[in-house]
């Protein structure tokens, strides 16, 4: 008896609830996962992907954004970022030298990072209380061979802190939080810690990420890419031309190729010092494009040619790639390298992590490492990001009102079920 009164009781609940939390209406989706690149209607509902197609109902929503004119993409994957802040270290990427990452991110619709190798097993329990536990951005590690992590030249040139056991078991410990073994800045001539970081993460099972460091002849780029480096790692700073990436008459190296065959992936990292548009322009024209797009994010990038992933994004396009092109190497393929395969698409049930990108024409410039300058005609914008289906930063109010047709005395307008913000005020009082 008390079942049949539930079910008409239920019935009426359906009806008087929207279906969906949110509905961005009228934007064109790019989801390389899913091969899409067209104009869809996005639903989100709970914090996940609700539907996307063709015509929505705008009916069915609690709150309706139009976003015609743009981009709506998964939010942005920068595999490569510095975020150990708050150490109080100085001249340390376990300190200073790294960023807070969330007022860097969100802004240009990154939602997830993943820090490159700042901390190693012995402080990535810090790092993770510090930071990774406290930010909105999505965080992910690759985690130092060196136990210190970068804590500068002393640190990262001990050959006897590259302990392959306890990485592996600090790795294994956070499985999925930590995505990869990481080496870089090494300055010396021996393969320790490149053969130290395969070993861990070999038994972590995740791969490994190589910024090859100083330009030594006893450990060349070749053996790097052809026998030492496996399918899924990934190698970093690849437009730097820094360790050889590019022969002497300007071409790609043919061990990049070699190493592509193999299943290595090519990240940008491009960095305060790698990336250059004399090493960039010729490669790609040569087709040697890279599989991820990232920023290296750190202090001493962020004001310069790097500026933000969106920028580095930006210079892309300015070299011949194409909208979608540029989005797949900046959500599925950086996904995929780490092993997250539920982020960097808009698969139904997937976290509604968004983001809404504007592509604005005009005459704009693009600086290198060195302060060459690319010039360009297209510049993306982020227009609105969305994290778990939550608006966390949005440039033009497009989901809002006009003050003046709100009621006299208006209180905050957003709604907790897809508006972050409204969390710290008290609810929109009717009048
Ligand atoms: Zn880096």
């Amino acid at each position: 008896m008390k079942l049949l009164m539930a079910i008409p009781l239920f019935a009426v609940l359906s009806l008087a609830q929207p279906k969906y939390d949110l509905l961005l209406k009228g934007g064109h989706v790019i989801d390389a996962k899913n091969k899409i690149s067209a104009l869809r209607d996005v639903a989100i509902q709970g914090g996940r992907i609700a539907e996307v197609s063709a015509r929505i109902d705008p009916a069915t929503a609690r709150k309706v954004i139009d976003v015609s004119g743009n981009y709506v993409t998964p939010g942005l994957i920068d595999i490569h970022a510095h975020v150990y802040a708050g150490t109080g270290e100085k001249r340390s990427y376990a300190g200073d030298l790294s960023v807070y990452p969330d007022g860097y991110t969100l802004r240009v619709g990154v939602t997830t990072v993943a820090d490159a190798g700042c901390a190693g097993w012995r402080n990535f329990e810090d790092f993770k209380d510090r930071v990774i536990d406290r930010s909105r951005t999505r965080i992910f590690a690759f985690l130092n061979i060196v136990g210190n992590g970068m804590r500068g030249g002393r640190y990262e040139s001990d050959l006897n802190d590259m302990e392959v056991k306890p990485a592996a078991e600090m790795a294994l410990k956070h499985k999925g939080l930590i995505v990869g073994i990481k080496t870089a800045h090494f300055t010396g001539p021996e393969w320790t810690p490149v053969n130290n970081a395969l070993a861990a993460a070999t038994l972590a099972s995740i791969p490994v990420m190589v910024d090859f460091g100083s330009n030594k002849p006893e450990r060349p780029l070749s053996e790097l890419l052809t026998k030492k480096m496996r399918a899924g790692d990934i190698y970093t700073h690849i437009y730097s031309g820094l360790r050889g990436e590019q022969t002497e008459s300007g071409h790609p190296n043919p061990a990049l190729f070699e190493g592509r065959k193999r299943g290595v992936f090519f990240d940008v990292g491009h960095g305060g010092g790698s990336f250059l548009w004399r090493v960039a322009v010729p490669l790609i024209k040569d087709g040697f494009l890279p599989d991820s797009i990232s920023t290296d994010l750190h202090n001493g990038s962020a004001n310069n040619g790097m500026k933000d992933m969106l920028n580095v994004m930006d210079k892309f396009l300015a070299m011949g790639l194409s909208v979608d092109d540029v989005i797949a190497k900046s959500t599925w393929n950086p996904a995929r390298e780490i092993h997250h395969e539920e982020l960097g698409n808009l698969s139904v049930g997937s976290p509604a992590d968004v983001a809404v990108l504007k592509l604005e024409t005009g005459n704009f410039g693009f600086v290198d490492m060195y302060g060459a300058l690319l010039r360009g005609n297209k510049k993306l914008t982020c227009e609105l990001t969305f994290r778990d289906g939550k608006l966390v930063y949005e440039l033009n109010g497009l989901s809002r009102t006009e003050w003046d047709k709100l009621p006299a005395g208006y209180r905050y307008q957003g709604d907790a079920s897809w508006d972050e913000r409204a969390r710290v005020f008290t609810p929109a009082t009717k009048k």
